[in-house]
């Protein structure tokens, strides 16, 4: 049987984006259409905007968060720009264009209240059929994690930044 899938990467340790891109590179090998977002951007001009220009046939990944929350100077701009991002998301689930959609770091926008977690869900339920959709992020809800039909918790056994090793290229950025 095939179906479309959702997948959540979860937990509090590294590797749920980086799941998600190695997963894409996987499915780009069959000639999949991706579409990427990202709900935060982080600080750093992350190494996979510039790694999939060379896949921009297949791949586009858009960046529409604002930065990190907890950093965040205003929180209605935050909630404005996740709202576009997922109004954006919504009509990029609903084209039919892509066979995978992305959605990076969305558990934090529910977690956040920015969005209501039961439009989230009931829109993920009624995805066109074929399309798989993998959602990332820390504290899955409970509603997320029942929705999913593939759930994987990531969880931290060691992380160098307990050791005093900062954010490094082509690790973490
Ligand atoms: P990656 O993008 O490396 O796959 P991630 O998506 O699992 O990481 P996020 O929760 O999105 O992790 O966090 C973003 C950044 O925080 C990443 O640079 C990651 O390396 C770092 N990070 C992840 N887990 C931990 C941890 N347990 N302690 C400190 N930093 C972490
Ligand atoms: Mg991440």
């Amino acid at each position: 049987m095939k179906k479309g899938l959702i997948l959540l990467f979860t937990g509090n340790g590294k590797g749920k984006t980086t799941a998600a891109l190695g997963l894409a590179l996987r499915a780009m090998g069959h000639h999949f259409k991706i579409c990427m977002i990202q709900f935060i951007k982080g600080s750093w001009q992350c190494g996979e905007l510039e790694a999939l220009k060379r896949f921009e046939d297949l791949m586009e990944i858009h960046v529409m968060g604002r930065g990190f929350t907890w950093k965040s100077d205003d929180f209605n701009k935050d909630k404005q720009a996740a709202q576009t991002a997922w109004q954006f998301a919504k009509q990029m689930i609903a084209s039919e264009k892509y066979q995978i959609i992305i959605l990076d770091e969305l558990t934090h926008i529910i977690k956040l209240k920015m969005i209501d977690e039961k439009e989230i869900v009931a829109a993920l339920c009624a995805k066109p059929k074929d399309l798989h959709v993998i959602i990332t992020g820390r504290d899955a809800s409970e509603l997320l994690v029942d929705a999913a039909d593939l759930v994987t918790e990531m969880q931290a056994v060691k992380h160098p930044f307990k050791a005093g090793i900062k954010a490094q290229k082509g690790i973490e950025f």
